[in-house]
């Protein structure tokens, strides 16, 4: 590299970082700039068809939405049957009105007695990239006060989010959008995307065959990772024990989202988010202060 052209990268590289530095006004001095260089901003579970930090033989079953009264409950008969962890990413208003019906209410203890992952996908399920950082902040806090409240001292932090739709996680990382919402999701979980995506919605009615023959064609692809689908969904819960079943044919291996999070940062979601280094926008990446 000829003078002039390293007197360039070394200010683009400058320049990239104080535009990352620049994103929080508390950037904390003792963090290295190149650390907010080097890292992601804020810890997440990227949307990858093959995440390198996992074995390719790893499956972690997600379920967003609801909980509703007849499709979520048949889906945890099958995961406690087929004795598979999961991650539930609820609603507080959505499916179900988890502040005024108690059977739903009912649904949410049983997600956690079964051992299952209680999760955040915002109270109301609405595209919170349009919204105001304070009704940002009341959809994700709706969800972890109604929790409370349901399960009292024993109510598991909900250091896990996904935002709906995947918005604005799924988009462009550096625009005004992602820079709103991503410092509020980071004060309360680690936002999760997902690996494969079967087409519920695209099977007809019920038809559990169809959810777990879409699951099995991306499983051909030879993705793996965060499986995500809707515990809402007749289909989902009828195709569920096949999905299973195809999974382990294959030598399959279910794990957490909590399992995802630490093959990624050798740290849980909590400590992630409690980590006083990993505040707004000077998230940095253990290990790499
Ligand atoms: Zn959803």
């Amino acid at each position: 590299m000829d003078r002039a052209a390293a007197v360039y990268t070394l200010g683009s590289i400058a320049g990239a970082i104080s535009f990352l530095a620049g994103l929080s006004a508390a950037a904390d001095p003792s963090i290295p700039a190149e650390s907010l260089a080097a890292c992601p901003p804020f810890p997440e579970i990227p949307f990858e068809r093959q995440p390198a930090y996992l074995p390719s033989n790893t499956l972690a079953l997600t379920f967003d939405d609801g909980p509703d009264l007849v499709n979520t409950p048949k889906v945890l008969d099958v995961l406690a049957r087929e004795s598979v962890p999961a991650t539930f990413f609820i609603n507080a208003e959505s499916w179900t009105s988890l502040r005024r019906n108690e059977a739903a209410r009912d649904i949410v203890r049983r997600i956690v007695e079964d051992g299952h992952i209680l999760a955040n996908h915002t109270a109301r399920h609405m595209r919170i990239s349009r919204l105001s950082p304070e009704r940002i902040e009341e959809e994700i806090a709706g969800v972890e006060i109604v929790v409370r409240e349901i399960l009292g001292s024993e109510a598991p932090r909900l250091t896990l989010f996904r935002a709906p739709f995947g918005d604005p996680y799924t988009g462009n990382r550096w625009g005004p959008t992602f820079r709103k919402v991503a410092p509020i999701v980071a004060r309360h979980a680690v936002h999760v995307g997902w690996s494969i995506t079967p087409t519920e919605r695209a099977c007809p009615s019920g038809a559990g065959l169809c959810v777990a023959a879409s699951a099995q064609r991306q499983l051909d692809r030879g993705y793996y990772g965060v499986v995500l689908l809707h515990s809402t969904q007749a289909e989902t819960a009828a195709g569920l024990a096949a999905l299973i079943a195809e999974a382990r044919r294959r030598g399959m291996r279910f794990v957490s989202v909590e399992d995802v999070v630490r093959a990624r940062y050798q740290r849980s979601s909590a400590e992630l988010v409690d980590d006083p280094l990993c505040t707004g926008a000077t998230r940095v990446c253990p290990g790499r202060r």
